[in-house]
């Protein structure tokens, strides 16, 4: 517990202001049809939820997300990419899959932070997988423990093959 206060308290404050220095983007592998918009689904599995308050940060108003077309939608039914926060705890494997399962094709995935790429802080621990990628098909990662909005919206517009200045 020590050590992860004296890490926050090294890097300090996350949600920091957006820059206008985004990538410049490489061709996407969407489709163009998904250029324009994106709905995603958030599936946490058990994450410490500080990924997901990065990921809800995306709505306030200095990275306004619906702005470049993407937006978050409540059913699997109706997303186009799965953002996966957490290792896979165990009692959540099942309806992880099923959540993915219940997205239509094309569909993608994204693991959100250290956790869902491999573990993270939580790698070794009992009751959970090293990583979503061990239960669903990872096309996409966004390291950091958490990852900033920044980083989480500089990863979906390089998804989506958008250059932003
Ligand atoms: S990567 Fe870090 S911030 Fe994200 S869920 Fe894991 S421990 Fe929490």
């Amino acid at each position: 517990m020590l050590s992860l206060l004296l890490r926050k308290l090294k890097i300090g404050r996350l949600t920091e202001k957006v820059r206008n220095s985004h990538l410049s983007q490489g061709s996407s592998d969407l489709p163009a049809s998904f250029r324009q918009s994106l709905h995603i689904r958030h599936l946490a599995c058990g994450s410490c939820n500080a990924c997901d308050w990065e990921m809800a940060a995306l709505s306030n108003s200095l990275y306004d997300h619906q702005h470049f077309g993407i937006d978050f939608v409540a059913s699997p039914r109706h997303a186009d990419l799965l953002m996966c926060t957490g290792p896979g705890s165990t009692h959540l494997l099942k309806a992880a899959s099923e959540t993915y399962e219940a997205l239509p094709n094309p569909k993608w995935v994204m693991a959100v932070g250290d956790c869902a790429i491999d573990g993270g802080v939580f790698k070794g621990a009992y009751a959970c997988e090293e990583g979503i990628s061990r239960i669903l098909p990872v096309d996409y990662k966004v390291p950091g423990c958490p990852p900033t909005p920044d980083d989480l919206m500089k990863a979906l517009l390089e998804m989506m093959g958008k250059e932003v200045s």
